[in-house]
């Protein structure tokens, strides 16, 4: 396309809340073989809710215990945490303690120490790879849970499992009909994702994607992007930074949701500015449009 058509497409982007940062892309756009959808945030609304807890230690320490996970997961900028953290606060009565070795471990979850006790909250792949012994008993709760749909966050206290919780996060209203068009325009697409195998698989079933990968750690979700590339000449991905930023920087076609993290936006070549998915079909017209006018 002429510099003149891609500067009218870029502005014709702007006023559709299309961010257009990488004039290649908005040429490329229109190629998109394969489409690789992050899941919370991209394909979710992003603000998870706590819909059960449970707590494993004896009732006296509840309070000790709810406020260690408040107290580290205030330290997370995982989509996540705000669901813990807001939980806690309105319905129990918590501490801020003071936390110290904080470490975000990328897709598994959350290690601290609070006062010399060691904290570990995250995934059940995250808790066995430290040693953590579960019960048949709390296996068969999370699992219930699961089937539901939700995540299970697990949190240990000095090796020994402490709470359980789940979290539900909604499947935005434009995501259906999104998948449908992008589908239509002969684009395959995937689901991709960090969390368990039965919420990827309702997620991905409820929006009509057909395939999805589960439990995916973020550096899998760029050698996922990489394999991709092999069969299809161009890819796409679409996530919010939140642990898929290397992903979205090895795609052809990078796209961030605007509600999603800084880094994104930084990456990728266009920032939807809402959180609306058929901004993307939205693009991808554009995109024809943009290099149809100078021929
Ligand atoms: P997604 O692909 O859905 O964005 P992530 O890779 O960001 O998932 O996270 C994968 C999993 O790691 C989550 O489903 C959760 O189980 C765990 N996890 C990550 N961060 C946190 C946190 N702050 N608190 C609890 N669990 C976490
Ligand atoms: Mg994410």
């Amino acid at each position: 396309a002429t510099p003149t058509a891609i500067m009218v497409g870029i502005g014709i982007g702007a006023t559709k809340g299309i961010l257009i940062k990488n004039a290649s892309a908005l040429e490329k756009a229109r190629q998109i073989k394969a489409m690789v959808f992050d899941k919370t945030g991209t394909i979710t609304v992003g603000s998870p809710e706590v819909t059960d807890l449970k707590l494993i230690t004896g009732t006296e320490k509840e309070n000790q215990v709810l406020s260690f996970l408040y107290s580290v997961e205030s330290r997370s900028d995982h989509p996540i945490a705000p669901a813990i953290t807001s939980y806690l606060k309105e319905t129990k009565e918590i501490q801020n303690y003071q936390v110290s070795d904080f470490q975000n471990m990328a897709g598994h979850g959350l290690k601290a120490t609070i006062k010399g006790d060691k904290i570990l909250i995250g995934n059940i792949q995250f808790m066995k790879s430290q040693g953590i012994e579960i019960s048949q008993e709390l296996y068969k709760v999370s699992e219930k849970w699961q089937e539901k749909a939700q995540t299970v966050i697990w949190m240990a206290i000095n090796k020994t499992p402490a709470a359980i919780v789940a979290v539900s996060d909604r499947i935005k209203t434009s995501s259906k009909k999104a998948v449908n068009i992008l589908q239509n325009l002969g684009i395959k697409q995937y689901l991709l994702t960090g969390d368990n195998e039965q919420t990827a698989k309702a997620v991905a079933q409820e929006t009509g994607i057909m395939q999805y990968r589960a439990n995916v750690l973020p550096a899998d979700k760029a050698q996922f992007i990489k394999t991709l590339q092999k069969q299809y000449n161009v890819v796409a991905m679409v996530g919010d930074g939140i642990n898929d930023s290397e992903a979205l920087a090895l795609a052809d076609v990078s796209m961030a949701m605007g509600k999603g993290s800084d880094i994104a936006m930084d990456v990728a070549d266009l920032t939807i500015m809402t959180s609306d998915l058929n901004k993307i079909p939205e693009a991808i017209t554009l995109s024809h449009k943009t290099v149809r006018t100078i021929k």
